[in-house]
C-alpha cells in the first residue's frame, strides 16, 4: 500500500490525493466472523438465561478427545471454555491414545443416556485403530451436534435439515450477515471433504445457488473459480486461490487454517489480491474459525430444545 492510500474502517481503499479523500477506488468489506460470532454467542446466553428462569436445565455438552493432538486439545479447551461463557454445562472426556473401539462405543453409549448431556462431539481425527464413521453413527441423532451423522446429512440432502455441521453452518450466517440475495448465484467451493466441502455444497444448493464443487481431480480450478459469484475456499492449502482468479463483485469465505513456518496463519485464499476484486471477504484467522464454535453452541442449544419436545412427548 502506498503513501497515498489508507484502510478505512471497513478496509475500502481511499485514495488520498492531496490530503483530500476524492475517489473510493475499491469498496470491499471484510466480514467480521469475531463480531458476528460474538453477537450470536450473546443471544444463546440470553436464551440460556430465559431457559434457567423457566425452570429447564442447562444445555450440556460433551467433548470427547481420544489421544494426545496439541491441536486438538486447544480446539477442545476452547469448546469448553465457550459453553461456559454461555452459561452450558460442560463435560470434557480425555481418553488415552490406547482406548479400544469397544470403550469408545460404550461411552458413547452412556452420553446418550445421559440426560444432562444434550450435545456429544467427538474430536476428529480418532487415532488409526477406531472407525470414525462407527463412533459417528453410534452418536444419538438429537445429540449430533457436529451434524455429520449420516442422518443429519441425508436430512440436509433431502432440504429438511435437522442438526447442520457446524463449519457449513456459519459460513451460511456469515453470507446471510452481508445481506445479499444468493438464491441464483453461481456459487464454486473448493473442497469435497465431508466435514466442510460436501455440506457446505448442499447448504449452497438449498439457498438456491447454482452450486459447484471443485476437488483434488477437478480438471481447471480457476477456470471453476473465475465465473463464481461466491467462493468457498476449503482445500487446505495456503494462498491456494489467487487474487485475479477473483471476479469482480465476489464473495470470498476462506475456510482454510494453513499455519506457516513463520507460525503466522494463513487462509485458502491470497487475501491482499482477492479483497481487490472482491466485494465481501472473510479474513483468516477471524472470519469462519469464530462461527464454527459459535454453531456448535447454537447446535447444542437446538438440541436441547429437541429432546425438551421429545420428553414432554
Ligand atoms: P480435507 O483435507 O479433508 O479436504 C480438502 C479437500 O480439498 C479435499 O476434498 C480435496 O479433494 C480438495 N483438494 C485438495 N487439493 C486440491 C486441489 N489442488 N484442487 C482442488 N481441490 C483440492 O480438509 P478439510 O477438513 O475439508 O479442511 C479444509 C481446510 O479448512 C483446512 O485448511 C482446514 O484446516 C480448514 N478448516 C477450517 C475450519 C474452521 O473452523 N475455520 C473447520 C474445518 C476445516
Amino acid at each position: 500500500m502506498g503513501d497515498n492510500t489508507t484502510p478505512s474502517k471497513f478496509g475500502q481503499r481511499l485514495i488520498l490525493v492531496k490530503n483530500l479523500k476524492v475517489k473510493s477506488c475499491m469498496t470491499f468489506q471484510k466480514i467480521d466472523g469475531k463480531k458476528i460470532a460474538f453477537e450470536l454467542r450473546t443471544s444463546i446466553k440470553e436464551q440460556v438465561d430465559a431457559r434457567i428462569s423457566s425452570g429447564l436445565p442447562k444445555p450440556g455438552l460433551a467433548v470427547v478427545l481420544v489421544g494426545e493432538n496439541p491441536a486438538s486439545e486447544v480446539y477442545v479447551r476452547n469448546k469448553c471454555n465457550a459453553c461456559e461463557e454461555v452459561g452450558f454445562y460442560s463435560l470434557s472426556k480425555k481418553l488415552s491414545h490406547n482406548t479400544t473401539q469397544a470403550q469408545l462405543l460404550t461411552l458413547i453409549n452412556d452420553l446418550n443416556e445421559n440426560p444432562a448431556i444434550n450435545g456429544i462431539l467427538v474430536q476428529l481425527p480418532l487415532p488409526k485403530h477406531i472407525d470414525e464413521e462407527k463412533i459417528i453413527e453410534a452418536i444419538d441423532i438429537l445429540k449430533d451436534v457436529d451434524g455429520f451423522h449420516p442422518y443429519n446429512i441425508g436430512r440436509l440432502a433431502l432440504r429438511m435439515p435437522v442438526l447442520r455441521s457446524c463449519t457449513p453452518k456459519g459460513i451460511m450466517t456469515l453470507l446471510e450477515s452481508t445481506n445479499v440475495a444468493l438464491a441464483g448465484k453461481e456459487a464454486v467451493v473448493i473442497g469435497a471433504s465431508n466435514i466442510v466441502g460436501r455440506p457446505v455444497s448442499l447448504e449452497l444448493l438449498m439457498a438456491r445457488c447454482t452450486v459447484t464443487t471443485c476437488h483434488s481431480r477437478t480438471i481447471n480450478v480457476e477456470e471453476h473459480v473465475r465465473r463464481a459469484d461466491i467462493i468457498i475456499a476449503a482445500v487446505g492449502i495456503p494462498g491456494f486461490v489467487k487474487g485475479d482468479w477473483v471476479k469482480p463483485g465476489a464473495i470470498v469465505i476462506d475456510v482454510g487454517i494453513n499455519q506457516l513456518e513463520t507460525g503466522k496463519l494463513a487462509g485458502d485464499v491470497d487475501y491482499e489480491a482477492a479483497s481487490k476484486n472482491a466485494s465481501w471477504i472473510t479474513p483468516v484467522p477471524g472470519g469462519v474459525g469464530p462461527m464454527t464454535i459459535a454453531s456448535l453452541l447454537e447446535n447444542t442449544l437446538q438440541a436441547a430444545q429437541l429432546q425438551d419436545r421429545k420428553h414432554l412427548g
